[in-house]
């Protein structure tokens, strides 16, 4: 009897691995590129023939290889980027599996020549199918040379493949876009048959997403508005279209520490902030940038995958949509929210005692109302978290706006703001016009309110699994009302299952509701809800996110941190809207300097 079972030589091996990673030329561009940008090339050029089909080239002006380096370099994985599994999730270049080259050596002709700063002379290398077919010294710049010649010339069910040189060429020139894109202090050139394609200069990422986008008659980035967030857990910048230039022919970018991402999450966290302002088949162009530790990503393992996961998707969905809700918002409503820019707004007047307070004026829907999900898709300009809180004073209609004399502008809490706490309640801040008083554990409700409010349209609530479940035992009346919650509850992060007839186990938490006891608080909601007396799912909606806002809201007399105060307050001020929360109660009040000036 024979063994059947037998190795399969390394140049199949490799054959069959490489149509792993090398699909088609653009895949090609992609790894040659990415290993000059982390040799820390200056200025990379691409240069093509035949769609990449006879000639893919990459120069560069990196840190070069020795001849033995150059050799191992083609080995599978052989890469000087990690050495252990751990390394794995530290990634701060952008290869790391040491198979781009051993792949592309393999299925064409490669032609290396390449030379480190320190050395003398440069190493010359041919491959074809795997096999090294000259290695000799020779005169070339520093940096790396790369020639990849008449790919897949030993596959042909690979050639056949691959589609018109036009669309080859498309893809590689959005291959080449996605890296430039996130690479805007490397100059890059990009040559087709020996016309140039691209020439992008050194800049910022705006200058070369206009370098990339914009034609000399029609800028592009005059378009765009500013993203710019920074939290504990992800930092958040770049660019969106402003909604009216939206259109059929959208830009749409993500990226994370400086490698594109396709995320169809986070997408549609973007585009739940333009909610209401699109037309229909309308899309907005973006360019988002995220800046995150490598230990909270993981990084696809397979090679020509661009989906990233992240351990905190619900929390950067809601960062992400916040900041883009704000981006936008700053551009729709920005003139309104500085109040020293004067008459051409029109601001209605809130009456405060004695004295008059303007507020940004907000076109109001009458009928709106935050947790129908339906009023999200008309065609308002202002956004649903403005009108978060109904009881605002609003003007019937925007007619003719009288002329007022503006008193107060909320200030912008910047990194040097002094700020007050007094009594572990109030929060003082110095503001142009006068101080701000505010009620810190109210003011986290607001800021609370408005996150559970979105949640329980969204259903993302970031949800915590307890690790010893609480059962709840209800009276009749509660069970009843609790289980008319269930599914607000989950949005919001609760998850329970049904213990006995009468009693539930909380298996999960929201996040935020941190060391609150978990079956008190719901009992509390109950309790809220019932108290209504309402039946209507949109005013129990609203109760539960106040009541659940409540609990979980800095408690009066916790003293903060001048960071704590900072943020909170930033967080408050990013969208006020109303003095007080919808049940009422005051959120801030304001001494302005008139008031103060009657005290002496
Ligand atoms: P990886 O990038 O995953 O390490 P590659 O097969 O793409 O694997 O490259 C193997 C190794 O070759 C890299 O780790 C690097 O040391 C070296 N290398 C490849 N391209 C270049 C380049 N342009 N400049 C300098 N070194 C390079
Ligand atoms: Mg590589």
């Amino acid at each position: 009897m024979t063994d059947i079972i037998h190795l399969l030589p390394d140049s199949v091996a490799n054959q069959i691995a490489a149509g792993e990673v090398i699909q088609r030329p653009a895949s090609c561009l992609k790894e040659l590129v990415e290993n000059s940008l982390d040799a820390g090339a200056t200025h990379i050029r691409v240069i093509v023939r035949d769609a990449g089909r006879t000639l893919l080239q990459v120069v560069d002006d990196g840190k070069g290889m020795s001849p033995t380096d150059a050799r191992m370099a083609f080995e599978r994985h052989a890469t000087s980027k990690i050495a252990q599994a751990s390394d794995l999730f530290q990634l701060r270049t952008m290869g790391f599996r040491g198979e781009a080259l051993a792949s592309i050596c393999a299925v064409a002709q490669v032609e290396l020549q390449t030379r480190r700063p320190e050395d003398e002379i440069g190493t010359l290398l041919e491959i074809a199918g795997s096999e090294v077919t000259r290695q000799e010294p020779v005169q070339c710049p520093v940096g790396t040379n790369m020639r990849v010649k008449n790919l897949f010339y030993n596959v042909p069910a690979r050639r056949k493949f691959l589609k018109t040189d036009q669309t080859e060429l498309r893809n590689l020139l959005a291959e080449y876009h996605r890296i430039v894109l996130v690479n805007p202090d490397v100059q890059f050139t990009f040559v087709s048959n020996d016309e140039i394609l691209s020439e992008l200069p050194v800049g910022t990422t705006k200058q070369r997403i206009e370098a990339v986008f914009g034609h000399s008659s029609k800028p592009f980035t005059g378009q765009l508005v500013d993203v710019s967030t920074r939290t504990e857990l992800v930092n958040i910048c770049g660019f969106v279209g402003k909604p009216e230039s939206a259109g059929k022919n959208s830009q749409q970018y993500m990226f994370v520490n400086g490698r594109y991402m396709r995320h169809p999450y986070f997408h549609k966290a973007v585009m739940t902030a333009y909610a209401g302002m699109l037309q229909p088949d309308h899309n907005p162009s973006y360019f988002i940038y995220f800046d995150i530790h490598p230990d909270a990503i993981d990084v696809n393992i397979h090679p020509t995958k661009t989906e990233i996961k992240f351990a905190d998707e619900q929390a950067i969905f809601q960062i992400l949509l916040a900041s883009v809700r704000e981006a936008l918002g700053k551009f729709n409503v920005a003139p309104s929210l500085d109040f020293t820019t004067e008459s051409r707004l029109d601001m209605p007047q809130m009456a405060l005692g004695n004295r008059s307070f303007a507020i940004p004026q907000i076109q109001t829907d009458p009928n709106y109302n935050p947790f129908k999900s339906q009023n999200w898709r008309s065609n308002h300009v202002s956004q649903p978290w403005e009108r978060l809180y109904d009881n605002i004073p609003c003007p019937a209609s925007a007619q003719e706006p009288e002329p007022i004399t503006p008193l107060f502008t909320l200030p912008q809490i910047g990194d040097d703001t002094p700020l007050l706490q007094s009594q572990g309640k109030y929060i003082v801040v110095p503001a142009d016009g006068g101080l701000l008083l505010v009620h810190q554990h109210r003011a986290h409700m607001a800021v609370l309110y408005r996150e559970l409010a979105e949640q329980l349209r969204s259903h993302h609530g970031i949800t915590q699994p307890v690790l010893f479940p609480e059962v709840i035992e209800l009276s009749p009346d509660d069970l009843h009302t609790l289980q008319s919650l269930l599914a607000d509850l989950q949005a919001v992060g609760f998850i329970l299952e049904q213990f006995s007839p009468n009693a539930y186990s909380i298996t999960s938490v929201p996040a935020l509701l941190g060391q609150q006891n978990a079956s008190e608080t719901l009992l509390q909601v109950i309790h809220q809800v019932q108290d209504t007396g309402s039946t209507a799912s949109d005013e129990w909606q609203k109760t539960v996110a106040l009541s659940l806002a409540d609990r979980m809201a800095i408690p009066v007399g916790k003293t903060l941190t001048d960071n704590e105060m900072r943020d909170l307050l930033r967080r408050l001020l990013q969208h006020t809207d109303s003095r007080y929360l919808p049940n009422g109660q005051t959120i801030f009040t304001i001494l302005t300097n008139d008031d103060l000036q009657k005290y002496f």
